[in-house]
């Protein structure tokens, strides 16, 4: 039996970023990761302003991503080029890093700071008598005050603690692929949030195209259950009329490798317990507005470990409640939100009005990326504040005509 003192179930971007903190702090920390060092997954690559302060929270080197200076935002025939808007809180700019050179970045941060970090084992959490005790690694058992689950989208470590999705709650769906493109060092994020399906069927998601600066562009589509037709949904036939639409204007390549699909949980029924707590998708951090989870992940890894440090044993409790504050206002009219875009029309005005003038397209940017809140003074901040109060009012009725198929 080998004793640490914090380990961590996953290396994906909430799983380092715990590492990171721990090791920095001279915490002695495990990470268990069932992939190889490298390992890919399938992601948009997309970091938002808020996704960089919390790189730069951890003394994360960002030289090696590809800068982003704002988003363009095509819906229909309107098209608006935006800078991020970010009053102060945040850095004024993103980046695009391609999924297998990120993470391996940010574990071999961990690792330089001293983690332990162990790849290609696969962990299961040891539960005795309600209390997660530690973990079994490779027929090999390990124990610490405290066991961090940050193994993505939930799987068997996630389910023996009973931490899976809220059935009642929404989740999306993606898929992408990278191709080659002259374009590959723009400075833009794109997004067309106008899509839709082979059937003609407004599909409330988007289809994005994150440059990467590598001589590719990481180009997918996403979409979210409160679709009609969700179920029936073909995402390798939407990201082909996808590439399709944008071929001509970025003088797309063949895709380099098979278009590759992945889910984004939204919710989490539990999110802690006696003896471990859940961060980044392992506990449904991902904001429903726009698909975004690696800054969740940085951040509630963070979080996770700064709570540790003042006490293990409450660590889990206390994280709950801050990290809820943190986040669970936010994503709670995020999933309403979504449940609003479920509706075809109401989806259809609601872009009309989003991108109707630059100065809505900008406060609907800077909303979608989470980069202010109920706080915030001027319009943006109100913006916020009336779209909370009107989705929690409207939001039974928005659940119960929820579009089914
Ligand atoms: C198509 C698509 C596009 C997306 N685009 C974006 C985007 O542009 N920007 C953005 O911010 N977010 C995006 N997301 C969401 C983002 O990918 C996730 O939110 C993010 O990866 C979450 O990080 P994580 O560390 O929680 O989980 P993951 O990155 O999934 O890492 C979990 C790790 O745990 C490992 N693991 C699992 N079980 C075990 C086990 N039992 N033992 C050991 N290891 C285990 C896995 O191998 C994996 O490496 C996208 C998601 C999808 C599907």
């Amino acid at each position: 039996m080998t004793r640490a003192d914090l380990l961590v179930i996953g290396g994906g971007p909430a799983g380092a970023a715990a590492a990171i903190r721990a090791a920095h702090a001279g915490v002695h920390v495990i990470v268990f990761e069932k992939g190889p060092h490298g390992r890919d997954k399938v992601c948009g690559d997309g970091l938002t302003p808020r996704a960089v302060a919390a790189l730069e929270d951890l003394k994360v080197d960002l030289d090696p991503a590809h800068r982003i200076d704002g988003l363009r935002m095509i819906a229909g025939r309107q098209r608006r080029e935006l800078s991020w808007a970010t009053p102060g809180r945040f850095p004024d700019h993103g980046a695009v890093w391609p999924r297998n050179r990120f993470d391996a970045h940010l574990v071999d941060a961990a690792v330089a700071a001293g983690a332990d970090v162990r790849f290609e084992v696969e962990a299961l959490p040891v539960i005795e008598d309600g209390r997660v005790t530690g973990v079994v690694a490779g027929g090999e058992t390990f124990t610490a005050p405290l066991t961090i689950l940050a193994a993505g989208a939930q799987g068997a470590a996630a389910k023996a603690l009973g931490a899976v999705r809220d059935p009642d709650e929404p989740f999306g769906l993606a898929i992408r692929a990278y191709a080659e493109t002259p374009r590959h060092a723009d400075r833009h994020l794109e997004a067309c949030l106008s899509l839709r399906d082979e059937h003609g069927t407004a599909v409330p998601g988007y289809g994005w195209m994150f440059p990467a600066g590598d001589g590719t562009v990481n180009i997918g589509v996403g979409a979210l259950s409160t679709m009609k037709g969700f179920k029936k949904l073909n995402l390798n036939t939407l990201i082909d009329q996808y590439a399709a639409q944008v071929h001509d204007e970025w003088q797309l390549g063949p895709f380099l490798d098979k278009p590759k699909a992945w889910r984004l949980p939204m919710s989490s029924v539990r999110r802690h317990g006696p003896g471990w707590l859940a961060v980044g998708d392992a506990a449904g951090f991902i904001n429903p507005m726009n698909g975004e989870g690696i800054d969740y992940g940085l951040e509630s890894g963070t979080l996770a470990v700064d709570r540790f440090l003042v006490h293990p044993t409450t660590a889990p409790a206390t994280y709950d409640q801050l990290v809820g504050e943190r986040f669970d206002a936010f994503l709670r009219t995020g999933r309403r939100f979504s449940f609003l875009i479920g509706h075809p029309y109401l989806l259809r005005t609601g872009l009309r009005v989003a991108v109707g003038t630059q100065t809505a397209a900008e406060i609907t940017l800077a909303v979608m990326g989470n980069l202010i809140d109920n706080e915030t003074p001027g319009v943006a901040g109100r913006v916020l504040r009336v779209a909370d109060a009107v989705l929690a009012l409207a939001d039974p009725v928005l659940r119960r005509t929820r579009a089914t198929g």
